[in-house]
């Protein structure tokens, strides 16, 4: 049997349009001469997450699969979900916008893309630095499911994961080094109100992308 080699020199960026992943699509063009990004439909709480990954994606000329993975809100009642639930912290730490395996069916669905299309080099925006309390947002989890990739379908998948130890402010000054502070600033989505940009400024995502700009800000005027 003859196989394919993967093209090292392309990769799939998991896409939602949040700051995060839109800075990982910027190092992602800085590193590989061939980019296309992946981003999951399932019943996010705002359409408008969605048309901004259209956006972005058209505006930065990358092809942009949009995969439908309706079937998650079927498992998770809550506040990713269920529109009219507030956001907050359970006892155990972890937050109740938490969906029970939905980073590992995406990096599995992200897989079987890269697969497809032949893409040796996976990305996601995941960060174990802000304490988002998601199991299958930390380096173990990536790790093994680079591991589990490779095994499930005998290729050398690399899961690149560019943000995974840094704070907010430091992503923030990451966009600053690819040169796209403004843009993330401007044009991407955060917001759990659905709000483009600066966002309503009130809830845990707003407060968190505000703190960290303000303290990259600030440490920038310093310079
Ligand atoms: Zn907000």
């Amino acid at each position: 049997m003859t196989q394919q080699t993967l093209n090292n020199d392309k990769a799939i960026v998991v896409f939602s349009g949040g700051q995060d992943s839109t800075t990982c699509l910027f190092w992602a063009k800085k590193h590989f001469s061939e980019v296309e990004l992946v981003t999951f439909q399932y019943g996010q709480r705002h359409d408008t997450e969605i048309k901004v990954a259209q956006q972005i994606a058209e505006e930065q000329n990358v092809k942009h699969h949009l995969l439908d993975m309706s079937l998650l809100s079927q498992l998770t009642p809550n506040a990713l979900t269920q529109h009219d639930m507030d956001i907050e912290e359970t006892e155990d730490g972890v937050p109740n916008t938490f969906v029970p395996a939905r980073n590992l069916l995406f990096l599995s669905f992200a897989g079987a893309l890269a697969y497809q299309t032949n893409a040796k080099h996976i990305i996601t925006g995941v960060c174990e630095t802000d304490f988002s309390g998601y199991p299958d947002c930390r380096d173990s989890f990536i790790k093994s499911m680079n591991v589990t990739l490779s095994l499930s379908m005998d290729k050398d998948f690399v899961i690149h994961t560019p943000l995974m130890w840094l704070d907010k402010k430091a992503t923030w000054a990451l966009s600053d080094d690819l040169g796209v502070l403004d843009y993330i600033r401007t044009k991407t989505l955060t917001c759990y109100n659905g709000i483009i940009g600066e966002g309503c400024g009130k809830c845990p995502a707003c407060h968190l992308r505000a703190r960290g700009l303000n303290a990259y800000l600030e440490e920038k005027g310093a310079r």
